[in-house]
């Protein structure tokens, strides 16, 4: 009897809970297998300003790119077009299109990949600045919402991840990407970029002419210029479709707007020259390269009630949003 009983409790055991227990826990192991395959990417990043290797898992490292590349205070559109943007650009170097750092799939110099700053730095430098405790765990959990809502999501041409560049303000209007750096893509066209504000125009950089005629003469060692008459020997000669310096003429260089900012530091190729007595005046609109999203335009975007996708479809003109696992 009290073995009968025995049997009887192991069958009723054996339905109730031993079955369902193991079929659940089946599930659970392909549920877990599907997440390794969509989330378990990790990303080998070179950390210049520590000088140190990290390895991250995908999605947590696009955060510190969104928290390193865009105010926390920007608008959520902004964010999430941000999030979208640094994602599309990352997976396009782990594709192996760059030759800086071979050993890395990308690094943190913002002049070579993207920015970057760990949830550690960030909360700390928040906190630095008067930002207290609490506000500076809502900011960083405000950048990751930003990228969970948009997790997978990229930016395509005709199938194709984009180049998806970006910079901080153009100055009004965007450029096309032959007009700074050499490739023409469809997507990388000039565009209105009307609501940027004001934190990027109208800034000036003075520096003395004779600093201005060494930095010259250091670059270009066959520089020449009558210094009698410096004005009329510096003419901008054409401007780009989005209203940049092209080309332009000091002495006997004859230089392009990129190279201009480059050599004297400037935030944009969109600039005016002036010579008042002994120093050289440039005055700047925008900040960056001005090719592809203008993060001051998206947040200002965001702020007229633009969404992220809208946002991102202006300044990458035919491009398309997918999830990533899609293109597999
Ligand atoms: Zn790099």
């Amino acid at each position: 009897m009290r073995k009968k009983l025995g049997l009887y409790v192991f069958i009723i055991l054996l339905i109730f809970i031993i079955i369902p227990a193991l079929i659940v826990k089946c599930f659970q192991h392909t549920d877990t297998e599907n997440e390794d395959n969509s989330e378990g990417t990790t990303i080998k990043i070179l950390d210049v300003q520590h000088n140190k290797a990290l390895e991250m898992e995908f999605e947590d490292y696009i955060k510190c790119v969104v928290a390193g590349e865009m105010p926390a205070t920007f608008e959520e559109e902004a964010l999430k077009a941000q999030a979208v943007a640094a994602r599309t650009f990352t997976i396009r170097r782990m594709q192996g299109t760059t030759s800086a750092h071979p050993q890395y799939d990308i690094c943190t110099d913002y002049k070579c990949c993207q920015a970057f700053i760990s949830k550690e730095d960030r909360l700390k430098a928040w906190q630095d600045s008067g930002v207290s405790a609490a506000d500076s765990l809502l900011r960083w959990q405000k950048i990751e919402k930003a990228v969970d809502d948009t997790k997978g999501k990229v930016l395509v041409y005709s199938g194709e991840l984009i180049s998806a560049l970006y910079f901080s303000a153009s100055g009004g209007k965007t450029e096309n990407s032959e007009d700074y750096f050499v490739s023409a893509y469809p997507y990388l066209r000039s565009v209105d970029s009307p609501y940027e504000g004001t934190t990027y125009k109208n800034i000036e950089t003075t520096i003395t002419l004779k600093d201005f005629l060494t930095i010259l003469k250091t670059k270009y060692p066959d520089f020449k210029i009558d210094q009698s008459k410096v004005a009329q020997n510096i003419k901008i000669n054409s401007y780009t479709t989005g209203g940049k310096v092209k080309e332009i003429v000091i002495g006997n260089k004859n230089l392009s707007g990129r190279e201009v900012r480059e050599l004297f530091d400037l935030r944009s190729s969109g600039f005016t020259i002036k010579l008042s007595g002994s120093n050289i005046t440039f005055t700047t609109n925008g900040n960056g390269h001005g090719v592809g999203m203008s993060q001051y335009g998206a947040n200002g975007y965001a702020k007229n009630g633009y969404t992220f996708d809208e946002i991102l479809l202006h300044y990458y003109l035919g491009a398309e949003i997918v999830d990533y696992s899609t293109l597999k």
